[in-house]
């Protein structure tokens, strides 16, 4: 088979954040130092290597991208100062355009101002349509009940549709990913019962994170302080998305607190308050932590607005629990602004982290299992995916 060659492949990784990856001159030490390469994925030299060839189909085929948690420690072991981990980190930035089909996600990666003016403008018109809808039967003195400026049963079919129509997307993409990895990736067999028994690595790895922490212990930070805030802010959006989904009546009814969904409200709100805050300091500060030395425009973008919405959403919580309908109305519009772009550029923004990175310790459990199996390699592995 013709192998497809990219000359223009590292200028084009540039945009997406990886800038020093001509400087890597394959010593291996990155790989050497990576607690989660192995001799099935081995990383990150050979994406290095596969950078500076422009061995572009091979790079879309592989999901080893994901299988690095950006602790950092390849960039801090590299003699050349290539910064490996942040190329593996921009790698999955390309890697998001690529599955995605509408192209998007491409320009917002590659365009600051695109990413920028699209939120503005998403933002723009969700004020005006809730504005025109709260003034056309409801009152902005009334938060709640009937009457009210957004009833919730209107927010709960907004937020509904708007929730299908990135689920669509999400879906269609993941399923690129699948396509791209899993059959023209894969050269051998792999036996349907491999996916059943593998299935578990999917909420085992969604909901723990744990190959983060696995990059902690290395570092004997003793506390695992990144892979807990950053599990604590995944778990708070995770949370916060069942809650607006499912429970957005119950949310939004008032002013009495339904203790049992809003105790999951406030629990997310913490996780989301402390993981923003963390992050944006961190990379205001460049922190001791490697992975924060360097931001990409989408990581402002990312980590921004979901404080702005944790913020709104607070804020609009305490007017309505503490009587002051007509203010607490007003920041619900504005909250929802900030939502909805939020929701919708989720399959074209770092957030499709959340689902292609449990997708793909899915598939590499997989994958290393027919792998076995096939007695393609010998030896023991040094990875463990499950
Ligand atoms: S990225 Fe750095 S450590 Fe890794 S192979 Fe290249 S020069 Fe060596
Ligand atoms: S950032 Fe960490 S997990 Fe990622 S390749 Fe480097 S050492 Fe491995």
């Amino acid at each position: 088979m013709a192998i497809r060659i990219n000359p223009t492949l590292i200028d084009e990784l540039n945009s997406f954040g990886a800038e020093d990856v001509q400087l890597c001159y394959h010593c291996g030490d990155c790989s050497a130092v990576c607690q989660h390469s192995g001799e099935i994925f081995n990383f990150p030299r050979k994406s290095m290597r596969r950078l500076q060839m422009g061995l572009e189909q091979k790079i879309e085929t592989t999901f080893e991208p994901w299988l690095c948690y950006y602790c950092g420690q390849c960039s801090t072991q590299c003699p050349r100062e290539a910064d490996p981990g942040e190329s593996m980190m921009s790698l999955r930035r390309w890697l998001i355009s690529r599955y995605d089909f509408t192209g998007i996600a491409r320009q917002f990666f590659r365009s600051k101002l695109v990413e920028v003016l699209s939120i503005i403008g998403v933002a723009i018109l969700t004020g005006l349509f809730l504005v025109i809808y709260g003034f056309s039967g409801g009152n902005l003195q009334i938060y709640d009940g009937e009457g009210a400026f957004l009833p919730s049963t209107f927010i709960h079919k907004f937020d509904l549709l708007i929730g299908s129509v990135m689920a669509i997307f999400l879906l269609i993409n993941a399923i690129r990913m699948w396509y791209f990895t899993m059959i023209k990736g894969v050269d051998f067999n792999i036996p349907w019962w491999y996916w059943l028994k593998n299935i578990f690595t999917l909420p085992l790895h969604f909901f723990t994170q744990k190959r983060y922490a696995e990059c902690e212990s290395k570092n004997k930070s003793g506390i695992f302080m990144p892979w807990l805030i950053h599990l604590g802010l995944m778990l708070g959006y995770a949370i916060m998305l069942v809650l607006v989904m499912v429970y957005i009546e119950e949310l939004q009814y008032g002013p009495d607190i339904i203790w049992k969904v809003h105790i999951f409200g406030y629990l997310a709100s913490i996780g989301l308050i402390i993981g923003t805050v963390y992050f944006i300091r961190n990379r205001l500060i460049k922190s001791k932590y490697v992975q924060y030395k360097k931001s990409h425009d989408t990581d402002w973008v990312f980590v921004c607005l979901l404080f702005l919405i944790v913020l709104t959403g607070i804020a609009q919580h305490i007017l309505h629990r503490t009587g002051i309908p007509y203010w607490a109305n007003i920041i619900y519009v504005i909250h929802l602004m900030c939502v909805v772009p939020w929701l919708l550029r989720m399959p074209f923004s770092k957030w499709a982290h959340l689902v292609y990175r449990p997708l793909a310790m899915y598939f590499a459990a997989v994958y290393t299992d027919a792998k076995e199996k096939q007695e393609v390699i010998s030896g023991s592995y040094a990875i463990s995916v499950k």
